[in-house]
């Protein structure tokens, strides 16, 4: 930042030779006439002054400060005097500011521009500013100018730090109420919720262990709940089989018994979607798990289950809820596959019962005519090549299910062996097999 300028090679005949170093001197000097009456006013200052190179003389005034080096002095020069001829070798100057700092500027001072501000510079100012002019905050070294200081994204207070959580990746600063530090790195600081999600604690009341599970409920947007729990007080709701990691639950999302059927297709969907390597249930597995939410009617009904799927398609499509909707995408196929057998099923499940009837009706003269009346199909279920038959399952009207059934299981046993399979009623609440 410093030049030194030569203002004159020294005079042949000078006998002193000075640096003068203005760089403390804000009254603009440019020029060799400048140069020369301010030299006039110095040199008196000088006069019986002993000389010697290396010697400093400083005069100071609320104006500033101007320090003169003496570089050479003839052999013959002890003292300065009225007659000593000087020449002044070199000025030094504070250069022009490349970068000024546009608050110093205001205030009439100058200040050297290291820094820029981002936000500043997105809002086309050229501004910048000094080292005591920019704000940085813990936790990143991106300055701010005072004007774009960040304030808190918890509580609009003045921020200080940047957090360092997944979600804030140091770009979302806060305020001090709102700094959570780390338990280790004095270094690293996060915001309330980035803390959590970095140390998760159990939710479940009075338990303090580490919570690896998170809740997966997912809202509208496709964001998840996300509340931990440790693995002895997590929830599973096990829609993908038994096999297989369930739909992580907290205590607030836990009744899944009483969703609609459209919230648990979208949490069942959305969840398969964000998971790496968990297919899409089939028709059937929806089904199964909207029976036991109590959607019994259309836990059959596969058709109705595909179009509320299509449906749920089209509302991801428009919100853009990406992982889930291209998992959905996929699935498509398969679906509509499965409705193609399915309507094959139920027709193969449509002939059985007819005989079914049938059967009822000669094996029990007293009430076969009323069973056989009252006797409908729920589901079948082909039994998997090579094995033959499969389970019917039916419904009886309740007045009539110990009929059906017989002392001891009599008569249904005799059904059975007629039928050649599996049959099971379906009562008001819950499958049964007897
Ligand atoms: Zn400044
Ligand atoms: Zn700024
Ligand atoms: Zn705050
Ligand atoms: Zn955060
Ligand atoms: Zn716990
Ligand atoms: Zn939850």
């Amino acid at each position: 930042m410093t030049t030194a300028q030569s203002a004159s090679a020294h005079f042949p005949d000078s006998q002193v030779d000075v640096v003068l170093d203005l760089r403390q001197w804000p009254t603009p000097t440019d020029g060799q006439e400048a140069l020369v009456t301010l030299w006039q006013q110095l040199e008196p200052g000088l006069y019986a002054k002993p000389l010697a190179a290396g010697a400093l003389h400083v005069w100071e005034s609320d104006a500033g400060r101007i320090t003169v080096e003496i570089v050479r002095v003839d052999a013959q020069s002890r003292w300065a005097a009225e007659d000593t001829r000087f020449a002044i070798a070199a000025v030094r100057q504070q250069s022009a500011l490349v970068y000024r700092c546009a608050t110093c500027d205001r205030a009439g001072r100058s200040g050297y521009g290291s820094f820029r501000c981002r936000s500043c510079g997105d809002a086309g100012r050229p501004d910048r500013m000094c080292v005591d002019h920019a704000v940085v905050l813990d936790g990143s070294l991106l300055p701010s100018c005072p004007d774009h200081r960040p304030s808190c994204r918890g509580c609009s207070r003045t921020a200080v730090f940047w957090c360092a959580g997944r979600d804030c990746r140091t770009s979302v600063a806060w305020c001090e109420q709102h700094r959570k530090r780390h338990p280790q790195d004095p270094d690293t600081d996060y915001c309330p919720d980035c803390y959590r999600r970095a140390f998760p604690v159990c939710e479940e009341p009075g338990c303090s262990a580490v919570g690896t599970a998170e809740c997966d409920w997912l809202d509208t947007a496709g964001h998840t709940c996300g509340r931990p729990a440790c693995t002895r007080h997590a929830r599973r709701w096990q829609v993908f089989g038994y096999e297989r990691v369930g739909i992580g639950l907290c205590r607030a999302h836990s009744q899944v018994r009483s969703l609609s059927a459209d919230e648990i297709l979208w949490q069942i969907c959305g969840t398969a979607g964000r998971r790496q390597g968990q297919r899409m249930p089939s028709l059937a597995a929806f089904g199964h798990n909207l029976r036991n939410a109590g959607h019994r009617e259309l836990a059959l009904d596969h058709h109705s289950i595909r179009a509320r799927l299509t449906a749920l398609h089209a509302r991801m499509r428009s919100s853009g809820t990406s992982p889930a909707l291209r998992a959905v995408e996929r699935a498509a196929g398969d679906w509509d596959r499965q409705v193609k057998e399915r309507i094959g099923t139920v027709e193969q499940g449509e002939v059985l019962v007819a005989r079914l009837r049938a059967i009822v009706r000669e094996l029990d003269y007293r009430f076969g005519a009323e069973i056989a009346d009252g006797l409908t199909l729920a589901e079948y279920k082909p039994a998997r090549p090579p094995a033959s038959g499969g389970d019917l399952w039916i419904r009886v009207p309740e007045h009539l299910t110990g009929k059906f059934i017989g002392p001891q299981g009599s008569r249904i046993k005799e059904y059975k062996a007629r039928l050649g399979m599996e049959i099971k009623l379906e009562d008001g609440r819950r499958r049964t097999s007897r």
